[in-house]
């Protein structure tokens, strides 16, 4: 029996019914012989903490609606996603769009205590301001470990700004909070895809000071997944958050996002990247900043579809 049941999409059409993310059953919908479930995805309708351009609330809608054709059985890695994992969607996380800090925290609670206590988060965004929500909810439902978990970031942007504006918990600043909180081990976090302009130089010094692990995406055009795959060694055997900013891609591939950045990667690089992470115990992640009203093909929210489904395909090939 596979664990996670999904509509016959010869009785039920993929473009039919009420789109879950993935077709994956609603949290309230899993049988009890699918508990406790291993995954649960949930979206964080939330982009009071952007720097630019606004819209990435839509993004949840976008995602699941895009996501209706991403299948069960992941090629690369041979293994059926369904069958090794049960997987639900958790509806959308309490928001409140004036009140950023106030929903961080909010979002945080409530992924806390969602399903099964061995339960893994999955969160659609929204802003990247949301990533803080989903991992303070992981590091504490792992019993908060020191120093904090292993991190991989998926990013244009380094975001470790200390504040824009006065306001310390937007979009530019989750990482350096979490850093601050215990919650991410930066000895343990590697950021890739970055690129500039940066605002000024010091923008990458609170990073080279605490050891973030930095991958600029010049690199990985000149060599592939090599740097990525030669900076996981401290990551290994450890809990591990995968968090992905959709403006780690080239605009051309995902030109639905609010900071885009040119000379980013293709959707198959970052995939590259991703499958690269296997064999990484990873207890959590989420994919941030699609816009839908920039997405003018789709292609966007289809690309955050398939890496929610290559981060639950990693931990399908670990098991
Ligand atoms: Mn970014
Ligand atoms: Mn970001």
């Amino acid at each position: 029996m596979p664990r996670t049941v999904l509509p016959d999409a010869r009785s039920s059409p993929r473009f039919a019914g009420i789109a879950t993310f993935c077709r994956y059953p609603r949290l309230d919908d899993v049988a009890p012989e699918n508990r406790p479930l291993d995954w649960c995805v949930f979206g964080v309708p939330h982009d009071a903490g952007v720097t630019y351009r606004p819209g990435a609330r839509f993004g949840p809608r976008a995602v699941r609606d895009a996501s209706q054709y991403v299948k069960r059985y992941h090629l690369e890695h041979a293994v059926d996603v369904c069958d090794r994992l049960s997987i639900a969607d958790a509806g959308d996380a309490p928001v409140s769009p004036y009140d950023q800090r106030g929903t961080i925290d909010r979002v945080a609670a409530w992924a806390a205590a969602l399903a099964d206590p061995a339960t893994r988060l999955f969160a659609v965004g929204g802003d990247h301001s949301i990533a803080a929500a989903n991992l303070r909810a992981v590091w504490q439902r792992l019993g908060r470990p020191a120093p904090g978990l292993a991190l991989v970031h998926f990013d244009a942007h380094l975001d470790t700004v200390d504040e824009v504006w006065g306001e310390k918990w937007g979009h530019a600043s989750p990482f350096i909070r979490m850093i601050e909180e215990g919650v991410i081990d930066p000895a343990a976090m590697v950021s890739v895809g970055i690129r500039g302009p940066l605002n000024n130089a010091a923008d990458l010094q609170f990073a080279s000071t605490r050891g973030v692990r930095i991958i600029p995406c010049a690199d990985v055009h000149a060599q592939g997944v090599a740097p990525l795959a030669a900076a996981l060694a401290p990551l290994r055997g450890r809990p591990v958050y995968v968090t992905f900013d959709i403006d780690v891609l080239d605009p051309a591939f995902a030109p639905g996002t609010g900071t885009p950045c040119p000379g980013g990667l293709t959707t198959h690089q970052a995939f590259s990247l991703l499958r690269a992470l296997r064999g990484l115990d990873i207890r959590g992640g989420d994919v941030v900043e699609v816009l839908p009203d920039r997405d003018a093909a789709g292609s966007t929210a289809l690309a955050a579809a398939h890496v929610m489904f290559e981060v639950l395909a990693l931990d399908a090939a670990s098991r």
